[in-house]
């Protein structure tokens, strides 16, 4: 969709508008409307004014009554607390926390609607977790006495906390649905800080390992653990070799960036019937691994049926799993309501910069600037002075919010201290937030990982959202907007390199290191010119990302 980039055309007037912000001219600041000149009043002005407060004043009674204080009309869904019927509604004496009661008010109506065959498959899930989540309370006997679990019919798989918080969302939401897919239960590493920051998802019943295993042991499950999946396999040869009736009681799964050629044959037909005779696995990744479950074929008709929007499918995981826990919830509507809610728009800037010494961080700023200016997602200075405008224009306005999250803080200062310098086409006041700048990433320590996740949940209640190529904090809080984002281009990257953003064409994630597709042992085929609709992603050209089925790429490139 070219008219929706920037085209190189328009680059040097952009480029000038960096310039703006790197020299601030010296225009004055935007002066509060507070603060201006105000033309006289007579007195029946003041009276229909008073009423108009007075109209106000009620309205505002009713939306706090309705659990928000600030949360204008246009941006409530309604009858949304259960989100198309992904959440169930049987609350039968289960008190779900904060978040999953309120986040329909804080959020627009999703654009996408779940299949009801998803939504009665998690009905079902809900079941089966009940009865069998118990049984993990035995994990620590069976590892010692393997044959008490091939006595159950429960079937469990642990998904092992790793990463930081964006590629733990990617790889829990992958992990789950794998557990959908085998009928296993979905059962969750706590980790250093995992029942700090979510609530339960499933009623009546918990999705964290019991406490028996321990952390040692658990991180024990690695690249050279004895029980990995693709050492069972690994027979240097193409077909699997394994005794289906000897198969293991228990097993890890290896799918982090560095699992090698065996590890990837999880993707594989034969691998997946061996992996289903054993009863439980561990499994590790920071990864997006969804796109390469539609090459096992056994997999992919139950996603597509589960799935008819593919690309609205990390966004239905993620609204039903993911529900920050009372205190992060706290932080984050707290914020909503002081900073965000009374706004006409919210704009959402996700700055990640994964090596700060290959591009200065000023012309990270003005790429932003190009990217948002210039696809006028915010507005331009204006040549006018502010005293030039009228009144009457910047009052009838509510302001842009601009939510910048970042682990720094000068991309936010150069974005507000740009706001402030000049006035605005249109007359527009910019307001531009940052929620923390912790500086630092501290994987694993509970305050930090907290406030990852108000900025990434705070990121996803804007909307529009501009975001950073190849980081899923960014994926995470596109997914649970259900907002295709602006994506900023990546320096080097060859295909964009005209443009400071592309409007992404999918809201899935990207599977940042997808095997190449080569179940039957001839030479390896790219993943992305297998099926129409699982291709390379915008910013990760050797990623891949499902997307809605669209015309087939000519030659190597999709655009
Ligand atoms: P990715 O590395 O961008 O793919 O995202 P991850 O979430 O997996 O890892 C980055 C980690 O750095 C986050 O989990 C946070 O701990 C930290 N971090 C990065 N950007 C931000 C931000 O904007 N706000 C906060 N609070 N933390 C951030």
């Amino acid at each position: 969709m070219m008219d929706e980039r920037i085209i190189p055309a328009e680059m040097a007037h952009i480029r000038h508008l960096s310039q703006a912000f790197r020299a601030p001219q010296s225009a004055q600041p935007l002066e509060s409307p507070k603060n201006g000149r105000k033309p006289a009043m007579p007195l029946v002005t003041l009276l229909l004014l008073a009423f108009g407060f007075f109209v106000l004043l009620s309205a505002s009674f009713k939306t706090l009554s309705k659990g928000s204080s600030v949360i204008p009309d246009h941006r409530r869904s309604k009858g949304a607390h259960i989100v198309g019927g992904l959440l169930h509604d049987d609350l039968n004496g289960y008190r779900p926390c904060h978040s999953r009661m309120q986040q329909h008010v804080y959020r627009k109506a999703s654009a996408f609607i779940p299949s009801s065959y998803l939504i009665s498959k998690l009905r079902r899930y809900e079941t089966l977790h009940m009865k069998c989540a118990p049984e993990a309370e035995n994990f620590i006997k069976v590892l010692k006495s393997p044959e008490l679990l091939q006595k159950s019919d429960c079937r469990f798989i642990v998904w092992i906390d790793y990463s930081g918080l964006g590629n733990r969302l990617m790889s829990l939401a992958g992990t789950f649905l794998y557990a959908l897919l085998t009928e296993r239960v979905l059962l969750v590493d706590r980790g250093t800080d995992m029942s700090d920051l979510f609530c339960e998802p499933f009623p009546h019943s918990s999705w964290l390992l019991p406490v028996g295993l321990s952390q040692a042991w658990l991180q024990g499950l690695d690249k050279s653990s004895p029980h990995r999946f693709g050492r069972l396999i690994d027979k240097g040869e193409c077909s699997v070799h394994v005794n289906l009736s000897s198969v293991p009681a228990y097993s890890y799964v290896h799918l982090t960036h560095s699992f090698d050629i065996q590890d990837r044959r999880f993707f594989c037909d034969e691998e997946q019937k061996v992996l289903n005779q054993i009863p439980l696995l561990f499994l590790r990744s920071n990864l997006y691994f969804v796109p390469s479950l539609y090459f096992v074929p056994a997999l992919a008709q139950e996603i597509e049926r589960l799935f008819p929007e593919r690309e609205a499918l990390f966004h239905h995981l993620a609204r039903y799993l993911f529900h920050p826990s009372n205190e992060v919830w706290g932080r984050i509507v707290r914020f909503y309501d002081a900073y965000l809610g009374n706004a006409e728009e919210v704009v959402g800037i996700q700055i990640r910069t994964f090596d700060l010494t290959k591009m200065p961080s000023e012309n990270v700023t003005s790429q932003v600037f190009a990217c948002t200016i210039g696809n006028k997602i915010l507005p331009n200075a204006s040549n006018l002075n502010q005293d030039e405008r009228s009144w009457s224009v910047v009052m009838q306005k509510k302001p842009i919010s601009v939510l910048v999250t970042s682990l720094h803080q000068e991309h936010f200062e150069r974005i507000r201290e740009f706001y402030l310098s000049h006035s605005t086409e249109q007359g527009r006041l910019v307001r531009v937030q940052l929620p923390s700048h912790e500086e630092q990433q501290k994987t694993g320590k509970a305050e930090h990982d907290k406030q990852a996740l108000t900025d990434i949940f705070l990121l996803s209640l804007s909307d529009t959202l501009v975001t950073s190529p190849m980081s899923t904090f960014g994926y995470a809080a596109q997914g649970l907007a259900g907002v295709r984002p602006w994506v900023l281009t990546r320096p080097g990257e060859q295909t964009y390199q005209q443009y400071a953003c592309i409007k992404a064409l999918s809201l899935e994630p990207c599977f940042h290191a997808p095997p190449l597709f080569d179940c039957d042992c001839q030479g390896g085929r790219d993943p992305g010119k297998v099926l129409k609709f699982v291709r390379h992603c915008e910013d990760v050209n050797w990623g891949l990302k499902l997307f809605e089925d669209a015309p087939l790429p000519i030659g190597d490139t999709f655009f």
